[in-house]
């Protein structure tokens, strides 16, 4: 698909530098216009910043016809027009939310036969819903006017993948409908089973696939423990490698953004914060504030991003875990786009799990963006979802967990991409870190954890089983005569940070499980520890060991 034979090839190459100001072509954008000019279904896993865009503006302007393109966000879709107008692409799109003479007027101009767009961006519900637009649809196609369907944001199609959304499925009837035109589906973010229920999904026949290296050496990773002083040891990250520079931080809540915001303001930062409770006027206020580089820090839930299109994002914080290592890799995906070294630091505490553990068991779809998307409403466990997004949490924590390997080794893998953590050269934290690492066999240790939380009747968080592990004599371990326990202190010889480490392994292992629920009137929530039927299963077979790396003290 790189051959330069294709008969098209002197109009790509012309239009390129001329309308889109481009020197060359970015890996595999050429490959992909060839694929879908020659008539072919093409699915494109490009990483954020990669340059999709292009590879169905540059084709839409030199065929005849009008591209159809499906994207998920108004305000991306209005971002991309905007762009396209500049350029002197004549290009439209329909929303639900336009006046009906609006909508009407843009209806008739597709119905010409002289019809002047080349682009007609919709979003997924308008194809779900409005039957106008598909009499419309099919009557550009009898003309032999529709040139290709573009679906953008494409893993939203499939509910394994970290943006579900329900309209997305709906679009299996394009290629229904249009058997001939070529569909185009690019996504920034797909591991192998989201590609093939999205191609499935679509019902693309003889699909041609190009996928990209996830790759992003641009980006420095970093996890740090999350303490008290949070939001100070933000500040001064970013007032000593960042200050005045433009930055996202991620937050679990919407209170969290206004709070992390309010702080920064007072540190002397340019922030302001983003979330889904503002009006629809004031999120676009704060976009435009952030594109004219009025604001340099948004404090948001992961509702800002899709589509942020500026190139010096310097650094993305997570202030509370992401909600899968997909979302994490897009959301960080943001930074650098222009390829100049950016940072993405997270911010973990073990408390944080417990917190999103518990929303997604409430299912509160409703009360943080983290669940949008994900239980719609209060189905938490319909279609196996909510079992789908403690996997990936689980994942996650272990991904924060690990002080030992390559970041970019342990992210690469979820995309079944093989990478040399020798390439990463000191690019994220525990590569940079010189350490002697040792490994245990910890089984011994796991057992007893697992034995004490049986023992204790499984009704006490990690934290109390921990100090009953290591011989506490507090008041409370008294008060639940814990002290008479066979395993009172069979962990003595453990430091905290050690045997906390092996307990929240055998979570992660799924040997244990942390049932969170709400504890008082003020919400505030607690968690006990419970034994799993995996551990009644498989981990009393004397086969099973654990084993855990620590950071050597010497
Ligand atoms: P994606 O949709 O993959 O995240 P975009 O299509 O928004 O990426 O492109 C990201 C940036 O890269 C945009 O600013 C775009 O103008 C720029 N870009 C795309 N293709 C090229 C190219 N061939 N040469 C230079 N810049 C490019």
């Amino acid at each position: 698909w790189s051959s330069s034979n294709f008969p098209w090839e002197k109009k790509l190459e012309e239009n390129n530098k001329k309308v889109f100001g481009n020197h060359s072509f970015r890996p595999n954008q050429r490959e992909v216009i060839n694929a879908t000019m020659s008539g072919y279904d093409v699915f494109v896993l490009m990483p954020t910043g990669g340059g999709k865009s292009l590879t169905y503006q540059l084709p839409a302007l030199i065929c005849p016809g009008i591209t159809l393109v499906i994207s998920p966000l108004v305000s991306l879709i209005q971002d991309q027009i905007m762009h396209l107008l500049q350029a002197n692409i004549p290009a439209a799109y329909l929303s639900a939310n336009m006046d009906w003479s609006e909508q009407q007027e843009i209806l008739r101009e597709l119905c010409s036969d002289y019809c002047r767009y080349k682009l007609l961006y919709v979003t997924p519900e308008k194809v779900a819903k409005s039957d106008a637009l598909l009499r419309n649809l099919e009557s550009l196609n009898a003309r032999g006017m529709l040139a290709r369907i573009v679906i953008d944001e494409a893993h939203c199609v499939s509910q394994w993948g970290h943006d579900f959304r329900p309209d997305y499925k709906e679009l299996g009837i394009l290629k229904k409908k249009f058997e001939k035109t070529p569909v185009l589906a690019l996504t920034a973010t797909a591991t192998a089973s989201v590609k093939e229920d999205v191609v499935q999904a679509l019902g693309l026949v003889n699909c041609i696939i190009f996928r990209q290296s996830f790759n992003r050496p641009n980006l420095w990773y970093a996890v740090i423990p999350k303490t008290k002083k949070c939001l100070d040891d933000i500040d001064t990250f970013i007032k000593e490698n960042h200050f005045d520079e433009c930055g996202i931080i991620y937050c679990l809540s919407r209170n969290d953004c206004e709070k992390v915001a309010e702080k920064l303001q007072q540190c002397g930062h340019k922030a302001a914060f983003y979330h889904g409770n503002m009006e629809a006027t004031q999120r676009a206020f704060v976009q435009r504030q952030w594109s004219k580089d009025e604001v340099n820090i948004i404090c948001a839930t992961v509702a800002f991003g899709m589509g942020i299109n500026k190139p010096d994002v310097r650094f993305v914080i997570h202030h509370s875990l992401p909600k899968s290592i997909e979302g994490y890799h897009q959301e960080c995906g943001r930074a650098g786009r222009d390829g100049a070294r950016s940072s993405c630091v997270l911010y973990y505490s073990y408390s944080d799990y417990i917190r999103v553990k518990h929303m997604l068991v409430q299912g509160q779809g409703e009360q943080s963006s983290w669940t949008s998307g994900y239980n719609r409403g209060n189905t938490a466990n319909s279609d196996g979802i909510f079992e789908k997004n403690t996997e990936n949490l689980l994942e996650w924590v272990s991904y924060c967990e690990n002080n030992v390997d390559c970041r970019r080794f342990l992210q690469l893998v979820h995309f079944g991409e093989k990478f040399d953590s020798g390439n990463c050269r000191k690019t994220c934290d525990n590569c940079a870190k010189m350490k002697t690492l040792v490994e245990k066999d910890v089984t011994v240790i796991a057992k007893q954890l697992v034995e004490l939380v049986k023992m204790t009747g499984q009704k006490y968080s990690s934290s109390h089983i921990l100090e009953v592990y290591r011989g506490s004599m507090s008041q409370v371990v008294k008060k639940h005569r814990h002290e008479s326990v066979s395993l009172h202190g069979a962990g003595k010889h453990l430091a905290k940070e050690e045997a906390s480490r092996i307990l929240r392994h055998l979570v992660i292992k799924d040997y244990l499980t942390e049932e969170v629920k709400k504890s008082d009137v003020y919400g505030s929530v607690s968690s006990v520890l419970k034994v799993t039927t995996v551990y009644i299963f498989t981990f009393s077979h004397p086969k099973l060991s654990l084993r855990c790396r620590f950071i050597s003290p010497a």
